[in-house]
């Protein structure tokens, strides 16, 4: 039995994990949850946005299942995703885009996986402003280390998963320090993974073009954190939105699994979202501790109820709930 921290979050957060774990529950999955609010529910009950509580749960489980949560706007809140994500050092951030039959988009055969670094670039929480001069710097940090690792990651990943190449997105023509490490980094994980071809480096701006004309090319996609972000989305866009698309942040030693998309509060407590995003998420963190086999059943039911547009929520056409969309997974284990 694994142990898993569950963090239903905000919004539609609670719906969506609800969906997963009676998914779960009926495919007889040999996990336990902890279940610890973080972000607005939190700080409602608590005062804090992430109490300790939590922590002290996830470093006892080094597994954790987090709905999406929304961060209050305003001073002194920082993102809670963030905070995540430098505490355990969770440098991984692992978008899997795959056309699904049944989701709609104009393209076809598209299988990648986007390695985003996940902790530094300009997400190092490093800006000063000074207001004498009205100057606002926002400084994007990449070190060797984190350059290392993030590359190294991409390079395993793709060898463990059978992959064939990798391509490096970056900007290295105008930020030359910073694109000279990935680059340099990509290619020490190719000598140490020679099975896998580093395919090519490619400047951001092409990569995104290259992406929309002909995204079927791409396999594993490594890159720093920013571009990262925006390629993850375009990726999620090319296979259906950020209603089905996973993703996953890994550290050494700990990992969150969390869906893409946000608390979308325009539709919270209707019983309008859809859980496939998170359910997916869920799946990947059943191959990371080990239970594919189980992941690969739900997979099946939910591939198989995909192919139904009545039996999908509203955003995929459908007209179901999120609970009747469930339910009709359940009934294909
Ligand atoms: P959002 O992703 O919540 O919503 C964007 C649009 O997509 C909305 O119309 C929403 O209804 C729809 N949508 C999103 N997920 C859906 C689902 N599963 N099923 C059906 N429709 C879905 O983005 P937003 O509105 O910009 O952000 C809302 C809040 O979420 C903000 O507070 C933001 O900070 C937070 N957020 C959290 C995370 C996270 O915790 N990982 C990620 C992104 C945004």
């Amino acid at each position: 039995m694994h142990l898993v921290t569950l963090i239903p979050g905000d919004g539609i957060g609670p719906e969506i994990t609800r969906a997963v774990v009676d998914i779960f529950t009926a495919a007889q999955v040999p996990v336990q949850w902890e279940t610890h609010n973080a972000g607005e529910t939190a700080l409602a009950e608590s005062g804090q946005l992430l109490p300790q509580t939590l922590f002290d749960s996830l470093e006892k489980t080094r597994v954790g299942l987090k709905g999406p949560v929304t961060t209050p706007v305003g001073k002194g809140f920082r993102s809670v995703n963030i905070t995540l994500r430098q505490k355990y050092d969770l440098y991984q951030n692992v978008r899997p885009a795959k056309t699904t039959p049944g989701v709609e988009t104009p393209f076809k055969g598209i299988d990648l996986v986007l390695f985003r670094e996940n902790t530094e670039g300009l997400y190092a929480g490093l800006e000063l402003w000074d207001e004498r001069l009205g100057i606002a710097d926002s400084i994007s940090r990449n070190t060797v280390v984190g350059c290392r690792k993030i590359c190294r990651a991409a390079f395993a990943y793709a060898a463990k998963h059978g992959r064939k190449h990798v391509t490096l997105a970056h900007k290295g023509n105008i930020l030359k320090q910073a694109g000279k490490l990935m680059i340099d980094a990509c290619r020490e994980a190719s000598a140490e993974f020679p099975e896998v071809t580093f395919y090519d480096d490619r400047i951001i701006d092409n990569m995104c073009m290259q992406l929309v004309n002909k995204p079927q090319q791409f396999d594993v996609i490594v890159t720093t954190n920013l571009f990262g972000d925006i390629l993850s989305d375009l990726c999620a866009g090319l296979v259906g939105g950020l209603g089905v698309v996973s993703g996953a942040n890994i550290g050494d030693d700990l990992a969150i699994f969390e869906a893409v998309h946000g608390s979308a509060p325009d539709i919270a407590g209707q019983g309008k979202a859809n859980p496939t995003a998170l359910l997916r998420s869920a799946l990947m963190m059943l191959e990371h501790l080990g239970e594919k086999s189980y992941a690969e059943r739900i997979e099946q039911a939910l591939n198989e109820t995909l192919l139904n547009k009545d039996q999908c929520t509203g955003d995929l056409g459908g007209k179901a709930s999120t609970t009747e969309f469930a339910q009709y997974i359940i009934d294909k284990l």
